[in-house]
């Protein structure tokens, strides 16, 4: 396995950029030099898992009831939350665009399309020098999801998107049956043969190519077995496409350590029919975030290097609906203020930062980490975060 070490090429690009910068601003060539080497020593975060929490879920039923989250407490605990995260669309789509664009999507945006502001794994990659194979998005079903992973800026796009994982696209019946007549020992036949070609593309091949090599395609075999006998296919219940996201980065944080991930969650909106299915798909995320807490704190090296990022899109109503489930939209403060919960070998630990900061400050902070500047995001790198 590789690990995710800066190659000679990123590190020379960063150094690059930093010296051009410097020439700009009139700095020496030898402070430029420095700052460089300074920024590639001090810089402890390689990885970073940005979770969108997404479906309108309540701080109340959050940190406001620990006994839900005990994971995302305990990581509030050793990290820094910031409780009143102002929101800023109360469509599904576009707020929860908005995390990853930095920008407040304009409530019309249509939701199936893709967004015309670039994403975070745009920058990373275009500005940030990270490739292809290092940038992965997880969704939790549904086309509209993957529209996160690349915008249609012309000066960013499908060129510079995120891998996407599908959880219930990938891991269907299909999928399970090829992967069974894979263990065997026989020609596959021309259909199973188109299979595994469809599985391998829609592991990063073709336009968004870079994953490709014959390394990269045993692991995703390897990846793609892990996943079927862990059963991710067979998952059900109230947050089953919440689940399968969730342990497909789990499993791609094993395989692949992608440097980004992002991973779309949207179950909880069951919450318009159901207070309670709505509490309970909250309770069975946070038991998956713990899995996923755990490879990353399992690996010395993604242990030391991994920040991980959980904030909800908007929250809910304050008041219960006649069917005793809770809407969005009575612009109550339990509505438009979420908790954005950070954790990461650079963040302050057991911080809580009271000040008003918004969902679209989480793209600007994620690009910082990785030296890329959100050109077009209107949010601010958050406050009080690093140590
Ligand atoms: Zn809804």
């Amino acid at each position: 396995m590789t690990s995710a070490r800066p190659t000679r090429r990123s590190v020379l690009r960063g150094t690059a950029g930093a010296l051009a910068g410097a020439a700009l601003s009139g700095v020496g060539a030898r402070g430029a030099l420095a700052a460089a080497a300074g920024a590639l020593l001090e810089r402890r975060t390689r990885h970073v898992i940005l979770v969108a929490f997404a479906g309108g879920i309540r701080t109340r039923e959050t940190l406001g009831a620990p006994e839900n989250v005990p994971t995302l407490k305990a990581m509030a605990n050793e990290g820094v939350v910031y409780p009143r995260t102002r929101t800023s669309n109360l469509g599904h789509f576009g707020a929860a665009l908005s995390i990853f664009t930095g920008i407040s999507e304009p409530r019309g945006i249509r939701e199936n399309a893709r967004g015309p502001d670039p994403t975070l794994f745009e920058y990373v990659r275009k500005e940030g020098g990270l490739s292809g194979s290092d940038v992965w998005m997880s969704t939790s079903g549904g086309t509209q999801q993957t529209n996160y992973a690349y915008s249609t800026h012309a000066d960013f796009g499908a060129r510079y998107g995120a891998n996407t994982l599908d959880g219930d696209g990938v891991f269907n019946q299909e999928f399970k049956d090829l992967v069974a007549g894979l263990g065997r020992p026989r020609e596959m036949d021309e259909r199973e043969a188109e299979l595994l070609e469809r599985m391998r593309s829609s592991l990063g091949a073709g336009e968004r190519a870079g994953v490709n090599d014959a390394e990269t395609a045993r692991r995703v075999e390897s990846y793609i077995l892990t996943e079927l006998s862990r059963g991710t296919s067979d998952l059900r219940g109230v947050n089953a496409g919440d689940a399968k996201a969730l342990q497909v980065a789990r499993n791609l944080m094993l395989f692949f350590r992608p440097r980004l991930l992002g991973v779309s969650l949207q179950n909880a909106d069951v919450a318009h029919g159901s207070y309670n299915a709505y509490v309970e798909v909250i309770r069975r995320n946070d038991a998956a975030f713990a899995e996923l807490w755990q490879v990353v704190r399992d690996d010395p090296e993604l242990a030391d290097s991994t920040a991980i990022i959980v904030l909800p899109e908007f929250g809910r109503d304050r008041d219960l609906n006649s069917r005793r489930g809770l809407d969005h939209g009575d612009g109550s403060e339990e509505l438009n203020y979420v908790s954005t919960v950070c954790w990461g070998p650079e963040f302050r630990k057991g911080h809580v930062v009271n000040q008003e900061v918004r969902t679209i400050d989480v793209c600007p902070t994620v690009c910082e980490i990785f030296g890329a500047r959100a050109r077009h995001a209107r949010g601010k790198p958050l406050p009080q975060l690093l140590g």
